[in-house]
């Protein structure tokens, strides 16, 4: 199981997977063969984590080739990271309280509780799968849904480890690693995102799941829900699409979306004038205690890398790497070229968002606006991304009809 940065390779393993997106995937999905056997499930996310591929044309390409009836469970799964990303983007202090949480609850182990931690992020707890899931999250930059909730579940309530640890040794190594959907998913685990509802592995789910593969001993018996967390803000207003503005824009590209030329339409529409792209040279550090995969910063690189020069032979415009996002760097690029605005795509919360936010007030003042592109896809979505998905789902069928996507949609 290999993973290349670009869009071309995502494209390529959207085509393959298609066929395999109806009521195969819905029967199969929940069953891990392990790494050389992933064909019950798409592999996609690693380009759509970074938009290389976005959620729209995968759900387009699917629902080409199926109904919504058939499909509907794998187009639901995409909607979870679109209900995730909309979930944390209404309540950002959830991403900075679990941040902040880190390096603390390194600090408190004990040596006990470090030896523990030490074993587990290297796979050498003599625990069945989760061993193998540990080593294989490093080897590849992937692990099956199941296999993270068993991971999880095994680290909280079996290792008694702290969460925050889990979702921060997950986020370093996936190359789909995502604020939103790793941060809620652990929450998830622990009982703190559906307060009181816990997720429990067991060995005899695992052996099924796994055809065999596992069946490990030892498990915790009971999963009591973590309760040590401050209380979930209520939600705030959503963003909202504000038009680019007109003239000559340096367009700047970064880890959460970089297919631009999906933008050239809302671009085009207000006037503006692409005459520079750039992205960071590398993605952001994705832990406040460091070490990230070195897979993860390959892929992050060479997926940006990607996107810049596709969107520059997309907008006929000249591409720089950036050293990071910061206004001094962004001045000095969008000035050189004659720009006077930066536009980006819109940066869901995380660590580019935190970058841009930093360099904002900065850029305004000397007279360089920066502007963030909501993408309709988000733009429709995120509002009803207040309650549970349950509720959530239900309005899917409505949100292709809005965005003219599918058979129903058109
Ligand atoms: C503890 C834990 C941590 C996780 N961390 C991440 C993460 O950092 N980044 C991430 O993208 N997903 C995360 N997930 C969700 C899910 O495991 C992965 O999205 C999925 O396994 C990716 O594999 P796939 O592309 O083969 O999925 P498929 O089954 O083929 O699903 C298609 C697409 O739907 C989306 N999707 C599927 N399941 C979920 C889900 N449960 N939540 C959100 N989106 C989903 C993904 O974009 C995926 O590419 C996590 C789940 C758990 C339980």
């Amino acid at each position: 199981m290999t993973f290349d940065a670009t869009r071309a390779a995502g494209r390529e393993r959207l085509a393959d997977f298609v066929p395999r997106a109806g009521r195969a995937y819905a029967a199969e999905r929940n069953v891990d063969r392990g790494p050389n056997d992933r064909a019950n499930v798409s592999t996609l996310s690693p380009w759509v984590r970074h938009r290389l591929i976005t959620e729209r044309e995968v759900v387009e390409a699917v629902l080409e080739r199926h109904s919504l009836d058939a499909a509907g469970k794998f187009v639901q799964e995409v909607y979870w990271r679109t209900y995730w990303k909309g979930w944390l983007e209404l309540r950002p202090s959830v991403w900075a309280r679990c941040t902040a949480a880190i390096a603390p609850a390194l600090e408190a182990l004990s040596a006990a509780e470090l030896a523990t931690y030490e074993d587990a992020i290297a796979g050498r707890t003599g625990i069945e799968g989760f061993d193998d899931w540990a080593r294989e999250l490093v080897e590849y930059g992937y692990l099956h849904n199941h296999a993270r909730m068993w991971f999880a579940s095994i680290w909280i309530f079996t290792l008694r480890l702290p969460w925050q640890l889990g979702a921060d040794f997950f986020l370093r190594h996936l190359l789909d690693g995502d604020p939103a959907s790793n941060t809620l998913s652990w929450r998830w685990v622990a009982g703190l995102q559906t307060v009181g509802k816990t997720y429990l592995a067991t060995a005899q789910n695992i052996d099924f799941a796994t055809e065999g593969r596992f069946r490990p001993t030892g498990l915790a018996a009971e999963a009591v829900a973590v309760s040590d967390d401050a209380p979930v803000p209520p939600p705030a207003a959503p963003p909202v699409v504000v038009a680019p503005p007109r003239g000559r824009v340096a367009l700047l590209l970064h880890e959460d979306d970089l297919h631009a030329e999906s933008l050239a339409a809302q671009l085009e529409t207000a006037g503006a004038e692409v005459v520079a792209v750039a992205s960071p040279a590398a993605g952001e550090e994705r832990s406040p205690i460091g070490m990230r995969g070195p897979l993860v910063a390959e892929f992050t690189a060479h997926a940006l890398a990607d996107g810049r020069d596709r969107a520059a032979t997309a907008f006929g415009a000249p591409a720089s790497a950036l050293d990071g996002i910061r206004a001094s760097a962004l001045i000095e690029w969008a000035r050189a070229h004659g720009a006077t605005a930066i536009v980006t795509p819109h940066a869901p919360v995380g660590p580019a968002r935190a970058r841009l936010d930093e360099a904002s007030a900065e850029l305004a003042a000397e007279g360089l606006p920066l502007t963030m592109l909501l993408r309709e896809w988000d733009a429709t979505a995120w509002p009803h991304a207040t309650r549970g998905f349950f509720p959530f789902r239900e309005r899917i069928p409505a949100l292709l009809r809005t965005q003219r996507i599918g058979r129903d949609g058109r």
